[in-house]
């Protein structure tokens, strides 16, 4: 499914071979569950080893290292916040995760980048919410910028891809 650049897919982001992909990681980018530990376990000891180096990141912001095992030629870091219950900027801060990630990519020459559904597992944002604002944040970047030319949408659970294909399909028409 595409519009306009963005394509929906259901699959584990470890698996996809474009130029960068995302990692939806904690302020010590040292690893963690989730996509987070899924991507340091495809990836192997030498991402962590990078990571590191980084010092952490805060939440809103992101940061890029090389992907190693991974087909991917870059991970993106970005922090989203946690979740509690509206008041504490949680949606500018994913916004800003968006978008921030989006930058790193296009400076990198990235021409691809997968996302996961940030902030939408154990930091318990509202998936539909979260949908919407990665929507729209895409689509905005992608209209400024030249790159990235294409982004994915990589859902792992059901209720992700749903929520997704609606939002995308509303789009279109
Ligand atoms: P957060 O702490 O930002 O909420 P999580 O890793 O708990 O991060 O969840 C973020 C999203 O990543 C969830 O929607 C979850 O279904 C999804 N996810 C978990 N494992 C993978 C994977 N291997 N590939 C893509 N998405 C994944």
């Amino acid at each position: 499914m595409e519009t306009t650049g963005i394509f929906l897919v259901k699959d584990d982001i470890t698996k996809l071979k474009t130029d960068a992909i995302v990692n939806a990681a904690n302020r010590t980018l040292l690893g963690g569950g989730g996509v987070d530990g899924a991507i340091h376990r495809a990836a192997g000891p030498e991402l962590l080893s990078e990571c590191r180096l980084l010092h952490g990141c805060d939440t809103g912001d992101a940061k890029i290292t090389q992907a190693y095992r991974l087909p991917a030629k870059y991970v993106i870091h970005t922090v989203g916040p946690v979740w509690r219950g509206g008041n504490q900027n949680e949606e500018k801060l994913l916004a800003a995760c968006y978008r921030r990630s989006l930058q790193l990519a296009a400076v990198h020459n990235c021409s691809s980048v997968a996302f996961p559904n940030i902030s939408t597992g154990v930091y318990r944002f509202p998936k539909e919410k979260a949908a919407k604002i990665a929507i729209v944040t895409v689509k905005k970047f992608l209209l400024e910028n030249k790159y990235p030319e294409k982004v994915y949408f990589v859902c792992f659970d059901d209720e992700n891809f749903s929520i997704y294909k609606r939002l995308l399909k509303q789009e279109t028409n």
